[in-house]
C-alpha cells in the first residue's frame, strides 16, 4: 500500500504484490474492525508513516477509543476517570482524518467484492481490511450466572456497573483467580470488603505464573485479608430476592455474597472471519506477517493466532497490550511496504495490591525454574532445553527489563548465572558482560 496516490501496491513477503485498489478502481482505503487497543493503534501508526488514504475504524462501543489496563486498576479506584481512559482525544482522530463509527458492528465480509456489512444493512467498500475484533469474557454456565449482582469486567461500561456495585456490597465472590479476579480481589480488600476468590485450579494464575510467584500472591492476598477456594468449581449462583444472594461450591459448600465477579477468561472474537470462510481455531490464524489465507485480510491482537518465535513457531494468541501495540506497528509498516515478521518479546504487568508482577517471554509449565536470590520482591527465571524462555518478576523492574533484552536478543544466559545473585544481568543485556 503506497502512501500516496489511488492506485497502490505494496509488497509482500514472498515477494510478489498485494493488490491494494478497490474493486471500482477508486481507493476505499483501509477499515479496521474493533476500535481498540490492536485497532486504534494500527490507525495511529499508519498515519504516522505517512498513509494518506481513508482510514475508518468500525468499533461496537460507543466511546472514543480507550486503554482496558485501567479499568481493573485506577478506574475501579477512582484514581482516573473515563477522559483518562482514551487513547486519544477527539481532535487527534478529527486533525489525523481518521473516521470513527462508533457503536457500529461488523456482521459479514463479502471478501469477493471487498465490501464490509455492517448491522442496519449498510456496507463498506475496503482495500484492505484489518480485523481487530479482541475478545470477550467466557460465561460461567452454571445456574444463576445471568442474575443481577453477577458481574463480568470487559469494557468501561462493565466497570461502571462493577464500580457502583462494589460501593454497596459487603460480601464479595470472585470465581477465577486469573489477572482480572486478582487484580479486584486486591482492590476489593483495600477497600474493607469481605473477599473470596474461587480457583478450579490448585493455584492462582496456575497457567501464567510458576509455582513461587503464585505462591507469592496468595501470601501477599491473604495478608491483605482475601480468603481463597482452590480445587472447587461453581456449581450454581443462588437467588436471593431477586438477585446474587451466594455462591455454591461443587462440594456442596455455599458462600454468602451480594457481589458477584466472574473472571475466568476469554474466548477470541473470531466469528466474522470464520462465516467469512478465514481459518480460524482458539483465535483467526494468520502468518507470521499477520495476513489471514486472504491476502486482503489482516488479523492481530487478542482475536488472532499469529507464529511466535518464543513458542517455537507455532501459533500463538497472546491478550496483552504489548502484544495489541507491536503487532499493529508490525501490521502498519507491512502497509505501508515494509514487510517484516512479527517478532516482538512478549511483556505482561499485572497490578495487584502494592505488588506490580511482569512477565517476560512465553513458558509453559514444563520449563525448570531458577529463583534469584534477592533482598525484595522475586525473580524466576525459566529455562526450556538450556536456553531461557521467560522470566517472571514481582517488584523487580530492573531484572524485568534486563530480561526483556536477553530475551529479545537471544543473549545466552545459563541457569547458573541467573541463579547467581552476582551475576550482572544488565551488563550481559547492555553487552557489557
Ligand atoms: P480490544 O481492546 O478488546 O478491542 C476489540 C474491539 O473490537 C472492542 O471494542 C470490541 O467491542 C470490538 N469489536 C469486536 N467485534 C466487533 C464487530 N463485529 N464490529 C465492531 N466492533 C467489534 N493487558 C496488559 O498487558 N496489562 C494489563 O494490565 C491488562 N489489564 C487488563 C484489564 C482488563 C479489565 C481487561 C479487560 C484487559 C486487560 N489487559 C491487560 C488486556 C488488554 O487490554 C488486551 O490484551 C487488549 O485490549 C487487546 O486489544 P485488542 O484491540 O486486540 O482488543
Ligand atoms: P485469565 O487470566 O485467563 O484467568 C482466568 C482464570 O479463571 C484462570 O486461572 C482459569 O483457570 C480460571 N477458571 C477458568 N474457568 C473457571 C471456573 N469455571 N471456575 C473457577 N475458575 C475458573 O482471565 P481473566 O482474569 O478473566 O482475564 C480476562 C482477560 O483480561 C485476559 O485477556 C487477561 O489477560 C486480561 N487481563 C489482564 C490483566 C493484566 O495483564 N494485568 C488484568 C486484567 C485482565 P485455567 O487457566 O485453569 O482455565
Amino acid at each position: 500500500m503506497s502512501p500516496t496516490g489511488g492506485v497502490s501496491h505494496g509488497v509482500s513477503p514472498q515477494g510478489g504484490t498485494i493488490e491494494t485498489v478497490s474493486p471500482a478502481g477508486e481507493s476505499a482505503g483501509i477499515v479496521i474492525v474493533g476500535a481498540g487497543q490492536a485497532g486504534f493503534q494500527v490507525a495511529a501508526s499508519l498515519r504516522e508513516a505517512g498513509f494518506s488514504q481513508a482510514i475508518t475504524l468500525v468499533g461496537d462501543e460507543a466511546e472514543l477509543p480507550y486503554q482496558r489496563p485501567p479499568l481493573s486498576k485506577a478506574y475501579l479506584t477512582g484514581k482516573t476517570d473515563a477522559a483518562g481512559l482514551a487513547l486519544r482525544p477527539a481532535s487527534y482522530l478529527a486533525e489525523h482524518r481518521l473516521v470513527h463509527r462508533t457503536s457500529s458492528r461488523a456482521t459479514a465480509i463479502d471478501r469477493a467484492a471487498k465490501r464490509l456489512h455492517l448491522a442496519g444493512g449498510e456496507t463498506l467498500a475496503y482495500d484492505h481490511l484489518v480485523l481487530a475484533t479482541g475478545a470477550r469474557n467466557r460465561a460461567l454456565p452454571v445456574p444463576g450466572a445471568d442474575l443481577p449482582g453477577v458481574y463480568q469486567l470487559r469494557s468501561l461500561a462493565d466497570a461502571d456497573a462493577l464500580k457502583a456495585a462494589l460501593g454497596t456490597a459487603s460480601r464479595v465472590a470472585i470465581v477465577g483467580a486469573g489477572f482480572i479476579g486478582l487484580e479486584f480481589a486486591g482492590i476489593c480488600a483495600a477497600a474493607g470488603r469481605d473477599v473470596t476468590v474461587i480457583e478450579a485450579a490448585d493455584r492462582p494464575m496456575a497457567r501464567a505464573v510458576s509455582p513461587e510467584v503464585a505462591a507469592f500472591f496468595s501470601e501477599a492476598h491473604r495478608q491483605a485479608g482475601v480468603r481463597f477456594v482452590f480445587g472447587s468449581g461453581v456449581s450454581a449462583i443462588e437467588n436471593g430476592a431477586g438477585r446474587a444472594g451466594a455462591v455454591w461450591l461443587g462440594d456442596g459448600t455455599r458462600l454468602a455474597a451480594d457481589l458477584v465477579l466472574v473472571g475466568i477468561g476469554v474466548v477470541p472474537n473470531q466469528d466474522l472471519a470464520a462465516e467469512a470462510g478465514l481459518a480460524v481455531g482458539d483465535g483467526i490464524l494468520t502468518d507470521a506477517f499477520l495476513r489471514t489465507d486472504d491476502p486482503a485480510i489482516s488479523a492481530l491482537g487478542d482475536a488472532a493466532r499469529v507464529p511466535s518465535r518464543f513458542a517455537g513457531g507455532a501459533p500463538t494468541r497472546i491478550e496483552s497490550v504489548q502484544n495489541a501495540v507491536d503487532q499493529a506497528r508490525c501490521l502498519a509498516a507491512r502497509l505501508m511496504g515494509h514487510p517484516a515478521a512479527y517478532d516482538a518479546v512478549p511483556w505482561f504487568w499485572s497490578d495487584q495490591g502494592r505488588h506490580k508482577l511482569q512477565i517476560a517471554g512465553l513458558t509453559v509449565p514444563d520449563d525448570a525454574r531458577v529463583v534469584r536470590p534477592t533482598e525484595s520482591g522475586l525473580s524466576v527465571f525459566r529455562f526450556r532445553d538450556g536456553h531461557l524462555s521467560g522470566v517472571e518478576t514481582v517488584d523487580r523492574p530492573g531484572d524485568h527489563m534486563a530480561s526483556r533484552r536477553i530475551l529479545a536478543l537471544g543473549l545466552p544466559l545459563r541457569p547458573e548465572e541467573a541463579a547467581d545473585p552476582g551475576y550482572d544481568l544488565k551488563a550481559l543485556a547492555t553487552g557489557r558482560a
